[in-house]
């Protein structure tokens, strides 16, 4: 077996965390899934229905990395372990120094370095600690998410454990307080709503999501064809199931009546946007 199969099986039994085997790339960075521009290279699941078939059963773990010798390996969170992902190119480096000056420095706890810079702190938490944004870049993963552990590789380098941070070394440190209270208090913000498009977006939501994209895309000044070209792109790459393709038309067709509301020499008056933004909101 291949050294990511025993560490798989290691991290089973000494943690009993339940592992998900992930694409992986090649010398040249492509990933495994196919998709030359995939945006997550190396980094997602490679079975469907993850969340639920993330298993620390050593037969079904010698058995995925007997298929897949290759394959990156990640943990499916939630269940008292969370992920604080702190990416810098988003400037998550500087919101964590910021919240540290302001509460208290992280407690040593497992720590893994990225490869493409980033770091994953690892702690322990209540079961009902959500998945949230704290700031750009600075994301608190928990249930319903995964992350992925060493020693895995992406496009960007190896996944490491820090040094004298080790998970067989430490264990997790308990969530900090204030950073618990931070989760919950962004998730009840109703302010709080991210602008960043999910990885996967399921039944009940395509439309709106759709919606909301070809509201963005006319603000900028797209023809009812550009509009509906990009959501057929992101249709394929995001929608599970996929939209079928009258219902894209649709979308495309009726946001398409709305005047530009940003014609490049003047910013549209404020009622305008919002019209077009909640024009063509179909429910699913
Ligand atoms: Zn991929």
């Amino acid at each position: 077996m291949t050294k990511l199969g025993r560490t798989a099986l290691r991290y089973a039994k000494m943690l009993r965390w339940p592992i998900v085997p992930l694409h992986w790339v090649d010398d040249a960075g492509h990933c495994s899934c196919g998709d030359p521009a995939c945006r997550a290279a190396g980094k997602h699941p490679l079975i469907a229905d993850w969340p639920r078939r993330a298993t620390n059963d050593p037969a079904t773990l010698a058995r995925w990395w007997q298929k897949w010798p290759l394959a990156n390996l990640g943990v499916a969170l939630g269940d008292g372990h969370v992920v604080l992902d702190v990416d810098p190119r988003h400037g998550g480096d500087e919101a964590l120094a910021d919240l540290e000056a302001t509460h208290e420095p992280l407690p040593p706890t497992p720590t893994v370095l990225t490869g493409g810079g980033g770091t994953h702190y690892h702690f322990a938490a209540p079961p009902d600690t959500p998945t949230v944004t704290l700031a750009p870049g600075l994301e608190l993963k928990a249930a319903g998410a995964q992350v992925v552990l060493p020693p895995s590789r992406s496009a960007a380098g190896l996944y490491q454990w820090d040094a004298g941070a080790h998970v067989a070394d430490l264990p997790l440190a308990p969530l900090p307080d204030w950073l618990l209270a931070l989760a919950h208090q962004v998730r009840r913000s109703p302010g709080q709503r991210s602008t960043e498009l999910p990885p996967v977006i399921t039944e009940g939501a395509r439309n709106r999501w759709l919606a909301s994209l070809a509201g963005t895309l006319r603000r900028r000044g797209c023809s009812e064809a550009e509009i509906l070209a990009c959501l057929r792109i992101l249709n394929v790459s995001r929608c599970q199931p996929p939209l079928d393709e009258r219902e894209l038309a649709k979308i495309a067709r009726s946001i398409a009546r709305y005047a530009p509301a940003c014609p490049p020499d003047a910013p549209a008056p404020r009622s305008r946007r919002r019209i077009i933004h909640l024009g063509v909101i179909h429910a699913e």
